[in-house]
This record gives C-alpha cells, structure tokens and sequence, in this order.
C-alpha cells in the first residue's frame, strides 16, 4: 500500500507490515551503511521513505535496546544514587569503622590503622594494625570499643559491604550470636576518608623522627584529636561524649585546686549531675543543629551530580566495567565495551548496592554501587495487526 506523507504530499511512503519492522529496523540502525546512529538519526533515514503505526516509539525503542549500542555508547546521564543524609542525634548511635594504610612498618609489626569514629560527637579510636584479618579486627572492635562504649545502632564503613560483614561474621562468633543482621552501609559518608584526612600529616611529622615508632604515639594523637573543638558541633568529642573537658599536659601546669581525700559524698555526686546535664544539654542541641545542616549542605552538594535511581530484584541491568571507571566517568580504552551484561538483580542490599546475577553465564558480583548499573533494555516489535 501507498500512503501520502504528512508533510510533503509529494512523497509516497512504503507501508510495512509488522512481520517486517524487524528487518527494516536493523537495515537503519545495525547495517553498516546506518552506524548505530541514535534514535533521531535512525527515524530520519525511516521516515522518508517508510510508514507504519507506532513507527515513532518502535525506533525509540529499537534503538534503546540495541545491545551493541547499550554496551559501547556514553551515557548523558547522571550516574544513580542519591546521597540520603545520615541523621544522627545522639552519641553513640552511628559509628563508623575503617582500615588505613599501609604505613611504614614499625618495630612492632604495625602497618595499617583501625579507625573507629562516632558520627555524633566525632569521638575518635585509632588502634595500630599488624595485620587487616576481620577476626582480628572484630576482636578489636569487640574488647576494646564496644563493651567501653556500647553497641551502635548502625555500622557504616567505606571499606565496603564486604569488609563490614566479615568483620560482624567474626563479631557474632565472638558473641556467641547465631542471628547475623545485615549491617546499614552507606558509602558517600566521608568522615573516616576526613579523619585520615587529617591524620596523615600528623603521622607524617611524628614519623620524621623515627619512621619505625609512630604507633607508639598513635593513643596521644587520638586524645588531641578527641579534645580538640570540632567544627561541626562546636564542641569537643570528649565533652560531648563526657560532659567535662579533660585535663590535657597544659593544664598541668596550672595551679590546682586543693584535694581533699575524702570520697564524694552523695550531695556532691547530684550537684554534679544536675551541673552536667545544664552542661550537656545545650551542647547535644548545639551539635545536632550544627550537624544537621552539614549533612544538608553535603548531599545537597553530593546530588547535584546525580539522579535518583533505584532497581528491584529481578531487573536487568549493564554493569560498567571497572576497568574504565573512576569517579563515575568513562576513562576505559575507545574500543572496548564500557558495559557488561545483561545482569539480573538478584539482592537489594540498600537502596544503593546490590547483588547481581550474569543471565548467562551466572557469574555473581556483589556489592555494586548503583553508580555502575545502568538499565537494560530489550525490544519487541509492536503488532498492529493483531
Ligand atoms: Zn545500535
């Protein structure tokens, strides 16, 4: 059949049946003459010459699911997950752990240091590390963090899923606890990545001396981080963790107060909580107001170079290679695919991370950040012919 064109009345228009889109589909986009050209391209080189119903969204939708096209060509989108802000209003609750290093090693065998931070306060603990194995690590975080402390809330690590649930596996062996919950992981929080920050150049300048020895100092250099105001609450960890500023070297040399060696008496011990909690209180409302707008200012920050996307067990998905990837943007070689796949999802771990399954070879990866995935598409010819 001949159909009149639309817009030149001159031209006349091959009609196709539905048995054919197919066919013609691949002759404008896939053939070599048509050079996976994108979807306005395509209909172009169509559009003068052929008509069928649904001819628009058909190309559209052809050249989306284009396997080729969706492995090889850039994406104008931006990469996926929203930085959702971490809310933490009192000490304790969130805690963050990470490894760092290596460093020169020291006459102890120390080369890595564990780093455990409260998100409230910014309570820090700094162990030297002989070794990264989690059963160490969880010991550590066990004996010397958690039964001083208490258990948190939520764990958060930028080490990885992996990292954190091979620490809790060691960590429920310890405790003798069979139930193992998934920890909440949440990998855009940076404040591990900013307390190495500013330990390095502090490690640095005590190495200068003596390379071999800067785990001995490592405790010393947690007390000045841990009594030093924070910017973001205003206060000190300590006096937020403690309510009182401990007595550092400088106020040893201050004339003290007369000691009496008596033990307090239980009117003294009241006055002394009814003084803390005046103390305290306005501080906890200070910090979390000052915190609170921190974390906006962050993911707002954050996601002004994202978009928000999330998949469902059972969607399929392109996994940009690793090879080319750095800070979500392609830097791979120009003539290998940027993407592999079509992967199935077959575990939501949070909203960002997932684990995934090859549909064909049935490799397994886990876990991948949604910054790497991007949806796949296949293409069905719309029958109009019923
Ligand atoms: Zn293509």
């Amino acid at each position: 059949r001949i159909f009149h064109n639309k817009h030149s009345s001159e031209r006349l228009l091959l009609v196709i049946p539905s048995s054919e889109v197919t066919n013609i589909l691949q002759l404008a986009h896939d053939h070599a003459t048509a050079a996976h050209l994108g979807r306005r391209k395509t209909l172009s080189r169509l559009n003068s010459r052929f008509y069928w119903p649904h001819m628009r969204r058909n190309v559209a939708d052809y050249v989306r699911a284009c396997i080729l096209c969706q492995q090889y060509k850039p994406t104008n989108q931006k990469p996926g997950g929203l930085m959702k802000p971490i809310i933490v209003s009192e000490p304790w609750h969130t805690v963050g752990i990470d490894i760092t290093g290596p460093f020169t090693k020291t006459r102890r065998g120390n080369h890595f240091i564990l780093v455990v931070v409260d998100y409230f306060t910014k309570w820090v603990e700094l162990f030297p590390l002989q070794s990264t194995k989690a059963a160490t690590i969880a010991q550590i975080f066990l004996d010397e963090v958690l039964c001083r402390f208490g258990f948190p809330v939520r764990v958060i690590s930028d080490n990885g899923v992996q990292f954190l649930s091979n620490v809790f596996t060691q960590l429920c062996d310890l405790l003798g606890i069979h139930h193992q919950r998934t920890p909440l992981y949440h990998p855009q929080s940076n404040l591990s990545e900013r307390i190495n920050r500013t330990l390095k150049p502090i490690l640095a300048s005590f190495a200068h001396n003596d390379s071999k020895g800067w785990d001995l100092k490592l405790s010393q250099i947690a007390f000045a981080l841990r009594t030093a105001p924070s910017e973001s609450t205003d206060n000190s960890p300590a006096f937020l963790m403690f309510g009182r500023h401990p007595r550092q070297p400088l106020d040893l040399l201050l004339p003290s107060p007369p000691v009496s060696d008596d033990l307090p008496s239980s009117n003294e011990l009241s006055a002394y909580r009814k003084r803390l909690l005046v103390d305290v209180m306005p501080a906890y409302r200070t910090a979390r107001e000052l915190l609170d707008i921190s974390h906006q200012t962050q993911s707002r920050h954050y996601n002004v170079h994202r978009r928000s996307l999330e998949f469902n067990i059972g969607d399929l998905v392109w996994v940009t290679s690793l090879s080319g990837i750095a800070m979500g943007k392609w830097r791979g070689g120009k003539l290998q695919p940027r993407r592999e796949g079509p992967y199935k999802i077959i575990k939501k771990l949070s909203s960002v991370t997932y684990e995934l399954e090859h549909l064909i070879s049935h490799k397994r990866l886990s876990p991948i950040h949604i910054e790497r995935l991007t949806q796949y598409y296949s293409f069905t010819a719309i029958n109009y012919l019923h």
